[in-house]
């Protein structure tokens, strides 16, 4: 059995003889084993972190935005056009309606049917026709100048949806290309894990995950120049001297952080 808890008094702390601490015995071996878990920790939570914030991602979002807001104006550009279509149309019979009306009397007055005052009727009706005619071929002109105009933007947006669904495509390869990188050094990280942990323990492993979860991450920390490795401060004279006289096997905690600092040759004791 090479992790074990043992509870002890400690008249020391607040609350004096009743207060009872509760130490857990790890061989240092499984102790330093608790860093390398660690690293491989950090780095699965910082490649979690980093599959979080590519910057692909709110890159793709904006062009995917950027696309929809375009697809509303071409429905909008389609509808317009299709109006003015509708127009031009309408403008063009009206013109046609003017010409045929004109012809016939055209044909009446070349005909030279019908009294005098009749052709004279005709001859004023002509008249006033090509005037109405002038007066609509100059909107059917202007109708169709907006027809060609419209026709145009369709054309411009549609182009332009074009470009865009390529550049979204584009950074869409590119955040699942790096969504795949990070996810292959996730797997290559984790790999010698499950191995770590069996050789850890379950009753350091589950103080390990419990301060984890409640440390930003970080739940073991080597004991480096005084100082403790999770919170960095410099831990006083009054616990280096507990540390110092605490057997090799038990699992030190930092005061300050609560978090486990593992003895190494580097830690100035
Ligand atoms: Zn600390």
């Amino acid at each position: 059995m090479d992790v074990r808890r043992r509870c002890e008094r400690r008249p020391d702390r607040p609350g004096g003889s009743r207060y009872r601490r509760c130490v857990l015995k790890a061989d240092p071996s499984r102790q330093w084993r608790l860093l390398d878990l660690q690293a491989i920790d950090t780095r699965l939570d910082q490649i979690t972190h980093a599959k979080a914030t590519l910057p692909q991602t709110p890159a793709v979002e904006a062009a995917r935005r950027e696309l929809g807001a375009l697809e509303t104006q071409i429905v909008n550009a389609r509808t317009a056009h299709g109006d003015v279509q509708r127009e031009l149309t309408k403008s063009d019979q009206d013109v046609q309606l003017v010409r045929d009306r004109a012809a016939r009397n055209q044909a009446r007055l070349d005909a030279g049917q019908g009294t005098a005052k009749d052709l004279q009727a005709l001859q004023h009706e002509l008249a006033s026709l090509a005037r109405r005619q002038s007066e609509l071929e100059d909107v059917e002109l202007e109708v169709m100048e907006r027809a060609e105009s419209l026709t145009a933007n369709v054309t411009e947006l549609e182009a332009r949806r074009v470009e865009l669904e390529q550049r979204v495509e584009t950074l869409e390869a590119e955040r699942d290309a790096a969504l795949a990188k990070l996810a292959t050094e996730a797997e290559k990280v984790a790999s010698g894990r499950a191995d770590i942990v069996a050789g850890v323990g379950d009753e350091l492993i589950a103080l390990y995950e419990k301060i984890r979860a409640s440390s930003g991450g970080m739940a073991a920390a080597e004991l480096r120049h005084r100082r403790c490795g999770g919170c960095r401060l410099e831990l006083g004279n009054v616990d280096l001297d507990r540390i110092r006289k605490a057997p090799q096997d038990e699992v030190v905690r930092c005061e300050e952080c609560r978090r486990i600092m593992i003895r190494t040759g580097e830690s100035g004791l």
